[in-house]
């Protein structure tokens, strides 16, 4: 299904019909030059907006339009905007205002009242930002002339948030097992998530998994790990031919099985938990960072809050340099003036964060009770990302986002076999991370290279859900009253 926006335009039947057909001559002329800029979703044009039956018509096809991510609207005369108060009170879609108009600069010498009765947005968008904010109509505002590249990268921020929006809606997020035993921060309210995020989150038996692997067959394996040989640098001893080859071909097996799994239950993200194997050999590793890579999302000990983020930040950020993965802060470097912190998991980081080939590699690991895992080892690329936790505060979800710079490591780790990333977060890391554990934000987070902190904010806006932000510029003082600040605005809007 090709995702869409729709682009309204309201107007009236004041100025005569050759009035209405410039505006949708020229609302069209607009959709035309955002469709051809930076937005990374389709624009629809719609026809022009008059009347109060047609805009609540159209508010209602768009909630019923599963291609439709979202709506701009734009008045380019006077669109008289209790006109409006119907359509904007049924409408479930992202709302992306659009404060601009046809001309760039004024005809000084040549303006009369005509021009001015067709160009006028300036107040028609007052008049219908009155009824939004009379309403309570969560939007997103972007003012300015649609050739401003500006604008463009604003309403293509927007989109995404609204992809990611539409991604969580639609999500079914399937567990292999339940949550590692006695840790707080990955249980959760999945009836809440459902309401809140659209996710839903279910919990299958390891071995209906474990029978979906006995079915691959020795030939696909085979075909996979070559696949695999050619795409990565594999360690010698697990090519064709090599002594531990059979864990390489086991490996294969487990990401096919997963991949059928989850295509059969229509899943785009999911769990897995060391502590619950039943008979499977290894410990899912090469195969949840290949799925991973494909675009599903995941979280470790059955972490379904991360796996959620991740899946948002890949379809967020789809076609952006970069990517993003589960991530956990592991260890710090605190030499002074150095600080920085080491990210990595036991196997799972997902190697989209990487422009190199990782190396695949089979090495013990102490937990989990089974046979070696194979797994792809990598330093993540440097540059800007952001990582972002999503913890339960019981009357809550919290959404925590600590923006950062990967950079690289300060020597070779040749003994860590595991993907990793080391950065140095905003502002500083002993400010990033007092606030983050003023917090209370979860040690599981999605990293992701590709979007920032405006696609956080901006999806959090849509889902009305509570963002804790640490940047530059943030200080310890000043983020606690932000949350006082949160908790006390997200307490009052529930309302009774
Ligand atoms: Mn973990």
């Amino acid at each position: 299904m090709t995702s869409q926006i729709w682009f309204l335009t309201g107007s009236q039947h004041l100025y005569g019909e050759e009035t209405l057909l410039q505006v949708a001559d020229n609302s069209q002329a607009i959709v035309a030059q955002l469709n051809a800029g930076p937005v990374s979703i389709e624009v629809v044009w719609k026809p022009v907006l008059t009347g109060k039956e047609a805009i609540r018509r159209v508010m209602l096809e768009a909630n019923a339009d599963d291609s439709c991510l979202g709506v701009i609207a734009w008045m380019h005369t006077f669109s008289p905007a209790k006109m409006w108060i119907a359509g904007l009170d049924v409408l479930h879609k992202p709302l992306l205002h659009l404060h601009t108009q046809a001309n760039v600069g004024l005809p000084w010498a040549e303006i009369d009242m005509d021009f001015m009765n067709l160009n006028q947005a300036a107040h028609g968008d007052r008049e219908f930002a009155y009824i939004e904010s009379r309403l309570g109509v969560p939007r997103t505002t972007v003012v300015g002339h649609v050739s401003d590249p500006r604008v463009g990268a604003e309403i293509d921020v927007w989109a995404r948030a609204a992809a990611g929006c539409q991604a969580a809606r639609h999500l079914n997020l399937v567990r292999f097992g339940d949550n590692m035993r006695n840790v707080a921060v990955t249980e959760g309210d999945k009836t809440e998530a459902e309401l809140i995020f659209g996710v839903s989150v279910n919990t299958y038996g390891v071995n209906d998994l474990v029978a979906v692997v006995g079915q691959v067959s020795d030939a696909e394996a085979a075909r996979l790990a070559a696949d695999y040989e050619e795409l990565y640098v594999v360690q010698p001893t697990l090519r064709a031919g090599g002594e531990r080859h059979g864990a390489l071909l086991y490996s294969a097996k487990l990401e096919l099985a997963m991949r059928t799994f989850l295509e059969t239950h229509g899943a785009l993200a999911f769990t897995t938990n060391f502590e619950d194997l039943g008979g499977l050999e290894q410990l899912p590793g090469m195969a949840v960072q290949r799925l991973c890579a494909q675009g599903y999302g995941f979280g470790a000990e059955g972490d379904w809050k991360t796996a959620l983020l991740v899946r948002v930040a890949k379809v967020m950020g789809a076609g952006l340099p970069g990517g993003a993965s589960l991530m956990e802060d592991y260890t710090y470097h605190l030499a002074a003036g150095e600080e920085k912190i080491l990210g990595a998991h036991m196997l799972e980081v997902c190697p989209s964060l990487t422009s190199s080939p990782p190396r695949v590699e089979i090495h013990p690991l102490g937990i989990g009770d089974r046979s070696d895992p194979v797994r792809l080892v990598f330093d993540a690329d440097p540059g800007r990302g952001i990582v972002v936790g999503l913890s339960d505060m019981r009357d809550r979800f919290r959404l925590t986002a600590n923006t950062v710079n990967l950079v690289p490591p300060d020597s070779p780790m040749p003994k860590l076999p595991v993907g990793r990333a080391v950065w140095v977060p905003d502002p500083d890391f002993y400010t990033s991370a007092a606030c983050w554990l003023t917090a209370g934000s979860s040690h599981h987070t999605v990293m992701s290279t590709q979007v920032g902190l405006d696609h956080w904010r901006e999806f959090a806006r849509l889902i009305e859900t509570e963002l804790a932000v640490i940047t530059v510029g943030t200080t310890r003082v000043g983020f606690e009253d932000h949350l006082r600040h949160n908790a006390a605005y997200h307490r009052l809007a529930r309302g009774l």
